[in-house]
């Protein structure tokens, strides 16, 4: 099938060329050829990451490098922001992983303040921050230069040392990102949704201070620790067996993200929210739809939209997928309410016309 017709905010489409990657004969993940390909890997994951430190590769989800940032960089003690369902799972890992977390919430729908995250590291003893870039459940994406730079300012008034671990699952690889600037100690993402990669992989970075600390937390685990990722990094390895054939697809998609180059790819992104947006205020307002997320706090990957009475979300969705169109049905509480279109990874405007044409017919139905 044609490559565009694949919304869903995660996994997202993956081109035929990069499921061509695929195929290829085994190799030996100890030999020089899997050395060969994470060497060539590590500049393109670090322009990806905007950032000059170690970018790891995982074999497992995203959840699994939010499980390491937590045994690595919470030592007793995390700030929660959560304004989602992704948002919520960051808390509770930090609890699963035998750590206090406090909650800083929000509405669904809305972005966090960074005055009032200032306000509450003042206040508390909180070692680390927990924050969803982009939340994908709602489509916000929150402060997060503005979100770093308060955390910075707790730090400096309380001589506490505040490592800020970020989910970037849809933000990188869809909009530029700057975590040393911002002040970010981890920055994780997966492979399945703004890298337009098969899942499998997750990526994630580490400051030298969250190093440092993670050296000295007990239990931090085997698996999932990032002492060990940074060690096997060194010599363009990975603690373990690594997913080989996600790595040669890695491979591939890094070699086109170079060429289309990490600002040419966020400003594709950029236009294709530009342009969803703009069809939902313009087009989508005649039949009641509007956007979920407020001006200046949405996703550059995912678009939330908020549907008037007479549609129910399940109904939308399978109506599209009648017309070989798949979205994103409303995440748990708001799967009725909502729908939302993942325009991540590799789609391209002529791709979301083509969808935002179709859901019209639909929507005239
Ligand atoms: C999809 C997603 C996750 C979870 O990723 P898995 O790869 O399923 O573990 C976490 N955070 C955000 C923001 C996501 O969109």
């Amino acid at each position: 099938m044609a490559f565009g017709r694949f919304f869903l905010p995660g996994p997202t489409e993956v081109r035929p060329e990069i499921l061509a990657a695929l195929a290829q004969p085994v190799i030996g993940h100890r030999g020089a050829g899997m050395t060969a390909l994470l060497r060539e890997a590590d500049p393109r994951l670090r322009a990806l990451f905007g950032t000059e430190r170690p970018v790891y590769v995982s074999t497992s989800s995203a959840t699994g490098m939010m499980e390491a940032s937590v045994r690595g960089g919470v030592r007793r003690h995390a700030l929660c922001l959560v304004n989602g369902a992704f948002s919520a799972r960051y808390r509770d890992l930090v609890r699963d992983c035998g750590r206090q977390a406090g909650e800083y919430a929000v509405a669904w729908g809305e972005a966090h303040d960074p005055a009032e995250v200032e306000r509450r590291l003042r206040a508390g003893d909180h070692d680390a921050v927990t924050v969803v870039h982009s939340e994908t459940s709602t489509g916000v994406l929150n402060p997060l230069p503005q979100i770093g730079a308060a955390v910075r300012a707790a730090e400096r008034a309380t001589g506490r040392e505040i490592l800020l671990l970020v989910d970037g699952v849809t933000s990188v690889g869809g909009m530029v990102v700057a975590p040393e600037e911002w002040g970010v100690d981890c920055l994780l993402t997966g492979s399945q949704k703004a890298m337009a990669l098969p899942p499998g992989l997750a990526f994630a970075t580490a400051s030298e201070r969250l190093l440092q600390r993670a050296a000295t937390l007990p239990g931090r685990g085997h698996y999932l620790d990032l002492v060990e990722f940074d060690r096997h990094w060194r010599e363009h390895q990975t603690p373990h067996t690594p997913a080989v054939h996600l790595v040669f697809a890695l491979a591939r998609q890094l070699a086109d993200v170079e060429a289309e180059t990490v600002s040419g790819r966020a400003a594709r992104h950029h236009a294709l929210r530009e342009r969803c947006c703009a069809w939902a205020e313009e087009r989508g307002a005649r039949w009641g739809l509007s956007l979920f997320a407020p001006g200046g706090f949405r996703s550059p990957t995912v678009t939330t939209l908020a549907l008037p009475a007479q549609w129910r979300g399940p109904e939308l969705v399978a109506a599209l997928k009648q017309r070989g169109y798949t979205v994103g049905a409303g995440y748990g509480r708001l799967k009725d309410t909502t729908i939302r279109i993942g325009h991540m990874g590799d789609h391209t405007l002529a791709g979301l016309d083509a969808l935002l044409a179709t859901f019209e017919e639909v929507l005239d139905r």
